[in-house]
């Protein structure tokens, strides 16, 4: 039986890019036997806009039906002014939550053509091959009790609370160390342990999990630490698990030392191996319609949904080594190109992929 995708264009240059992975599956499943059946719905501020919801339950029924799900980008000036939960970044959440997603993959590569994009000097930069495996459904932004209250003497405080269960920390651990096992089978955690309780058994967990991975290569890092080391010799790790809040960040400044935004995929999966990637930008109002939106974040969002959902990794490898073919002959949107060099638009750089998948 085929696989289900759900395609959620959303907004901005959402479409525009979605469009051009779209046209990639398709080559696929035309010329190189993948088995799948592509559905789209709406979320977002078009979803807004159509349904007064930025999650309609439609949306939500077909991404839990999907075995995988295509995400654009959502947001945007127009929807600005919305109250909270008609906002929508809500319909990210809804989806992450609906869905049960509770582990992040940021992989951050630097392609050895675009070793000038990055703010670091290329030697340090050049080869970067590494993945964030982020808690995404628990820690301090989950966390009870919360909120801001006022004390006895008047003074109001703001309180969060990190909090992790053991079987929070068992199942990302394992997507971390079977993720590890894919790669060179090295794989840092990183944690507060020696500040704070939640990371101490975080810790405690991680190396128990690791005893069953014998393989893989387990070393243990404080957040600062890991910050530090990212930005001065990040060749050194492979692939890192931590908590929500480490890496939203660390996995942000990962991501930033390869200087473009426009490359960079993500996957976000459930214990059921389903998820949903993504680029991991944002809808980019600013050149929205003027087709030069880089759409390669996309495309590589959809080589990790060939590895991590729908098992099929020689395919995976196929669109990977597509989008170093077409960086090699010096194809370059505006975002990862040098002042000066000349450009392509977001529909030329989806046509050369989809004709370097056959090579
Ligand atoms: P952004 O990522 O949309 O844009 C930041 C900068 O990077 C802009 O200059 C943009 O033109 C550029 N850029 C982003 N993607 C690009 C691409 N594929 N090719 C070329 N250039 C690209 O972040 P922002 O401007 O802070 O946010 C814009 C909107 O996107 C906001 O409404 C925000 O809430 C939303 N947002 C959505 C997501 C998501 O859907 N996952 C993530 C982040 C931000």
């Amino acid at each position: 039986m085929s696989r289900r995708i759900l395609v959620l264009a959303g907004d901005g240059i959402g479409p525009e890019i979605v469009a051009e992975a779209v046209r990639v599956l398709e080559r696929l499943r035309e010329a190189h036997g993948l088995d799948v059946a592509l559905e789209e719905g709406l979320v977002g501020g078009a979803a807004v806009d159509a349904t007064g919801s930025p999650l309609p339950e439609a949306t939500l029924e077909a991404a839990r039906r999907a075995d995988a799900v295509l995400l654009g980008a959502v947001g945007g000036p127009k929807w600005d002014g919305l109250p909270r939960e008609r906002r929508p970044e809500r319909g990210l959440l809804g989806l992450r939550k609906g869905l049960g997603l509770f582990a992040n993959l940021r992989p951050a590569i630097l392609y050895p053509e675009l070793a000038d994009a990055s703010t670091l000097r290329p030697e340090v930069v050049s080869g970067l091959d590494l993945v964030i495996v982020r808690e995404l459904t628990g820690g301090i932004y989950f966390g009870e009790p919360r909120g801001i209250r006022t004390r006895p003497d008047g003074v109001r405080e703001g309180y969060n609370t990190e909090v992790y269960a053991e079987d929070e920390i068992e199942r990302i651990a394992r997507v971390a160390f079977e993720t590890a096992r894919r790669r060179a089978r090295r794989l840092c955690s990183v944690d507060k342990a020696n500040v704070l309780e939640s990371s101490e058994l975080w810790r405690e967990v991680v190396t128990r999990v690791g005893a069953e991975y014998p393989d893989v290569e387990l070393s243990h890092m404080y957040v600062d630490n890991a910050a530090m080391q990212l930005v001065r010799a990040p060749k050194q790790f492979d692939v890192v698990v931590t908590t929500n809040m480490f890496g939203d960040i660390l996995s942000d400044c990962a991501a930033m030392l390869t200087g473009s935004i426009g490359m960079l995929p993500s996957a976000s999966l459930n214990a059921e191996g389903r998820g949903m990637y993504e680029p991991i930008h944002g809808s980019a109002p600013d050149i929205a319609g003027k087709g030069v939106a880089n759409p390669l974040a996309t495309i590589l969002s959809v080589a990790m949904m060939l590895r991590h959902s729908l098992d099929e990794p020689e395919l995976a490898a196929r669109v990977e080594r597509a989008v170093g073919r077409v960086l090699a002959q010096g194809l370059r949107t505006p975002d990862i190109a040098v002042p000066g060099e000349p450009t392509v638009g977001t529909r030329e750089m989806g046509e050369a992929v989809v004709a370097a998948l056959d090579g």
